[in-house]
């Protein structure tokens, strides 16, 4: 090519594939936990250390999460399905294959939607097992190791891979479709989410083409993604070294390459030459499955509310912005809080600010999570009631909320007993203000002179005097009028 086209010339295409780590109480085809963190080889038995004569027994409720996971991306779930031997060697596998699905998966023909209106289509939601751990010795790795510490606790624990179609077209899409991922994998309670844990891992297939191309480029596969914003980052960085090498009349080599969140760039991994045949077949030790339609449909009954459809519920029902919803989708606990408010106080804004302002404030400075609090809706909805019936004032409220937080209770009740409400009897705030005046002779001169701005002044002297207990629309009235004389 001797045109020289510019970065907007060309276009960024992205598959993801996506695996996802199954919170099962035991591995995908023994009894052993499924638990991280466990003594080295602790959670380790016959089947998944491989010794002769074994047989893998499938886990059912791996086989029910799967489902429902690929019923929430809207696949379709396989009548009949299979496992199949896919081979290789590592130390981290006793087998020296790995039990995954290749020609009949569980879950097929799925999408997901993104916030542009984009659809992103899945291909595919697989079952397969996990391998084990290599742990070396040296800090940076196997390069620098004397040796390596083999740790079977994983080897065995239930994936499913997500495979998208190419149909991503940013570092950004790509970012956003991790997170619906993971929102979903949350909601439906089938896996942590956790991209920093390694409970969801994501490898990235990209290429780049000239706009209005439609044979796909030589595409790289970027791996070592740790977090969210890693994918974008990782995905943007690649684009760019794509196009630098073409516009350079070089070509990309079809290779893996591993991500460096420090140096921000990604590294050859290994080329594909050096790739594997698989010489996938039928797991002979495993009966094809056979999914029965009535119980795929009693599953689907079963699905939680989803992120999209809570999206959908909080902006169209409750009148939120896209970003306020987006949040209290993302942060499920708060979401539930707010939906279990709602349903008692129709101030939604009022729910809103607070979830997402002081008691967000309040959680992070406690290292709390919602459920740890003695807060509940009910006292959310009584608070924010009293504030709407002028009964005490905002200033109040927020100073009830830190023992609402700790020690739980009826704002109502609390209000009584600390005698705070608010004070709204046009005598009293006279009471209130006249000793003010009286005290700030210099100041009332100066403003009967007309220093308007000592109005706000006098407003703090007597906010201050009676601790926030007078209501604010009352006391700027009755204050203008004291100050502008008898
Ligand atoms: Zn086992």
């Amino acid at each position: 090519m001797t045109a020289v086209l510019s970065q907007t010339q060309y276009e960024t295409v992205v598959g993801l594939e996506v695996h996802v780590q199954l919170k099962t109480a035991s591995k995908l085809f023994c009894a052993c936990a499924n638990h991280f963190g466990d003594k080295p080889n602790q959670n380790t038995c016959p089947v998944c250390l491989a010794l002769p004569g074994v047989l893998p027994v499938l886990n059912e409720q791996a086989l029910n999460f799967a489902v429902r996971l690929g019923l929430a991306l809207n696949c379709q779930i396989a009548s009949r399905s299979k496992f199949d031997r896919k081979q290789y060697f590592y130390p981290d596998l006793p087998k020296a294959y790995q039990i995954s699905q290749f020609d009949q998966p569980v879950c097929e023909n799925g999408y997901l939607m993104l916030s542009n209106g984009k659809k992103v289509r899945i291909l595919r939601a697989h079952m397969e097992e996990d391998a084990g751990k290599l742990v070396h010795s040296g800090a940076d790795g196997l390069a620098g190791s004397d040796y390596s510490l083999v740790d079977l606790n994983r080897a065995g624990t239930p994936l499913v891979e997500i495979v998208s179609l190419p149909d991503i077209s940013s570092g950004e899409e790509a970012q956003e479709y991790m997170t619906q991922i993971r929102n979903i994998v949350r909601y439906l309670d089938v896996c942590d989410g956790n991209l920093e844990e390694g409970s969801m891992r994501c490898d990235a297939n990209v290429s780049i083409r000239p706009v209005g191309q439609i044979e796909l480029g030589v595409k790289t596969e970027v791996k070592n993604m740790n977090s969210f914003k890693a994918v974008r980052r990782a995905v943007e960085s690649e684009v760019e070294r794509q196009i630098q090498l073409v516009e350079s009349g070089q070509r990309v080599v079809q290779e893996s390459r591993l991500w460096n969140d420090a140096t921000g760039t990604t590294i050859t991994m290994r080329s594909k030459e050096e790739a594997h045949d698989y010489r996938y077949f039928p797991e002979p030790d495993l009966r094809p499955l056979t999914l029965d339609p009535a119980w795929v449909e009693s599953i689907r009954k079963e699905l939680p509310q989803l992120p999209a459809q809570r999206l959908e519920k909080l902006t169209k029902t409750f009148g939120l912005s896209e970003y306020d919803a987006g949040i209290l989708v993302e942060f499920k606990e708060l979401g539930d809080f707010f939906e279990a408010t709602a349903a008692i106080c129709q101030n939604y804004k009022a729910i809103t600010n607070w979830l997402m302002g002081d008691i967000t404030a309040a959680l992070k400075t406690e290292k709390w999570t919602l459920d740890q609090t003695k807060l509940t809706p009910q006292a959310l909805a009584e608070l924010i009631n009293l504030v709407d019936a002028t009964t005490i004032s905002n200033a109040i409220a927020k100073k009830l909320l830190p023992e609402l937080i700790s020690a739980g209770g009826s704002p109502e009740a609390l209000v009584k007993e600390k005698g705070m409400a608010q004070v709204s009897d046009e005598a009293a705030i006279r009471a209130m203000i006249q000793p003010i005046l009286d005290a700030n002779p210099q100041q009332l001169t100066d403003y009967r002179a007309g220093k308007d701005k000592l109005f706000g002044f006098f407003v703090g002297q007597v906010m201050k005097a009676s601790q926030g207990a007078v209501n604010p629309e009352m006391l700027n009235q009755i204050l203008k009028a004291m100050l502008a004389g008898p």
